[in-house]
């Protein structure tokens, strides 16, 4: 660590001082609190509203208005095209290249067409590996879709679990279950980070293991993109889906992304459900009978580009090419690592961090698990202005997202406990 940690107030503000990306702080709105911005550490569930968006949803309603069907073709921004400029910048973020990425529709649905193009069971393989606890959704896509091949989720699903006694999954028994299980696994399907203690998973080494046993290997990405940079493609990840309205900003119901490794998304003959959007633009037109995917990952897009839930994304990507993903974890793990710092200093405290102690295996969140209080630590957080989440039994998760929050304000989180508990 270059600088040590300590608990003087002027510390958290010479942080801020020396920050090089605090200033994009003021390209946010805050929700307010009697008349002052909140602190929010809620990112990791929807992302704060960038200043830009007003603007940027302007330009398109002017675009419609002006130039109607025209806008498809000319404008700022035809809307023929939209989603191309945004896969150049996803492309620094999870280090793909743009031809890897696609944005469309939303995150469960990306997942169920990830399943539905590579995960192909037959009568030895046919089982998926997945995290126990997996958030919701995908815990019923999974169920759904194995079901759909007429098979018995009980069997077709196995789930690891954390070792006894511990919170967070083993990295090296995710490694030895997947060799364990070998043949009979047809896909590998993580989430990137796990959503309630915040543990990010060795991407690289679980898809080198899935590829050893001849698997498919997939991700959810969705607290891992604008996070934790990423480098899918040299990690030789198949595939991988997340949301833009989490550490993204792009807004509720954001439309959702998609990698597919080059190796399968410049297969025309790579399974698919198709859609004319998903078809060549030079005779998307012609309205003829057969299906000529892109041979690219635009070639799973399926329905006319749903360009006003795509302005917050366009917006948002701006801000985080002008930071710098690099830039951004920089600084997420050093206020990240601060925030643990000074809940150690509280000795009255009887909590537990359930997120990997280690700032390489987890992003900008810690869930903390208190043994007594969570709720009227919790309570006490909103009376003052701090918007944290919480979960019984007493677990708060707390993401101080760096695009956003400050040293100053995780002292903010650090005084309060001080105070009351
Ligand atoms: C947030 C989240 C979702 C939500 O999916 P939607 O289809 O966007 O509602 C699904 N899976 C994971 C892992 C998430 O974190």
């Amino acid at each position: 660590m270059p600088k040590e940690f300590n608990t003087e107030p002027a510390f958290a503000i010479e942080e801020d001082l020396n920050d090089p990306i605090a200033s994009f702080k003021s390209s946010f709105h805050f929700p307010k609190h009697n008349g002052k911005d909140a602190i929010y550490f809620c990112g990791n569930s929807l992302g704060l509203q960038p200043k830009s968006i007003e603007a940027a949803i302007r330009i398109e309603l002017d675009s419609w208005r002006e130039r109607a069907v025209g806008g498809y073709f000319t404008g700022t921004n035809p809307w023929l095209y939209y989603h191309e400029t945004l896969s150049n910048s996803l492309s620094k973020i999870v280090g793909a290249s743009a031809k890897e990425i696609t944005v469309t529709n939303t995150l469960t649905v990306n997942l169920h067409l990830m399943l539905l193009s590579f995960y192909q069971p037959n009568k030895t393989r046919y089982k998926i590996l997945m995290e126990a606890g997996a958030f919701p959704s995908d815990q019923y896509a999974v169920e759904t879709i194995v079901k759909h091949f007429g098979l018995d989720p009980a069997d077709a699903i196995i789930e690891i679990a954390p070792l006894t006694g511990e919170k967070i999954l083993n990295n090296a028994d995710i490694l030895k279950t997947i060799e364990h299980h070998g043949s009979s696994i047809a896909m590998v399907l993580m989430g990137g980070i796990n959503y309630y203690t915040g543990q990010f998973y060795e991407l690289e080494k679980i898809a080198f293991a899935t590829h050893q046993i001849g698997a498919i290997c997939g991700f959810d990405l969705a607290h891992v993109v604008g996070n934790i940079p990423l480098q899918l493609h040299e990690w030789n990840i198949d595939f991988a889906v997340w949301c833009s309205y989490k550490y993204l900003n792009a807004g509720p119901g954001a439309v959702g992304g998609i990698y597919i490794h080059e190796r399968w998304a410049n297969n025309i003959d790579t399974p698919r459900l198709g859609g004319w959007w998903g078809n060549d633009e030079k005779d998307r037109f012609k309205m003829e009978k057969g299906f000529h995917p892109k041979p690219d990952a635009s070639g799973w897009n399926i329905s006319t580009t749903p360009v006003f839930n795509m302005i917050g994304l366009k917006a948002s990507l701006e801000i985080f090419d002008l930071a710098g993903i690099l830039e951004i974890r920089n600084k997420s793990i050093r206020l990240t690592n601060y925030l643990e710092y000074l809940l150690n200093q509280l000795p009255n405290l009887a909590f537990e961090i359930i997120s990997p102690l280690s700032y390489e295996n987890r992003g900008a969140q810690l869930s903390l698990y208190f043994k007594e209080n969570g709720r009227p630590i919790h309570d006490k957080m909103k009376e003052n202005g701090i918007i944290v989440d919480y979960r019984e039994p007493g677990v708060i998760r707390v993401a101080p997202a760096p695009l956003y929050c400050s040293f100053q304000d995780v002292y903010q989180f650090y005084c309060i406990l001080k105070e009351h508990f």
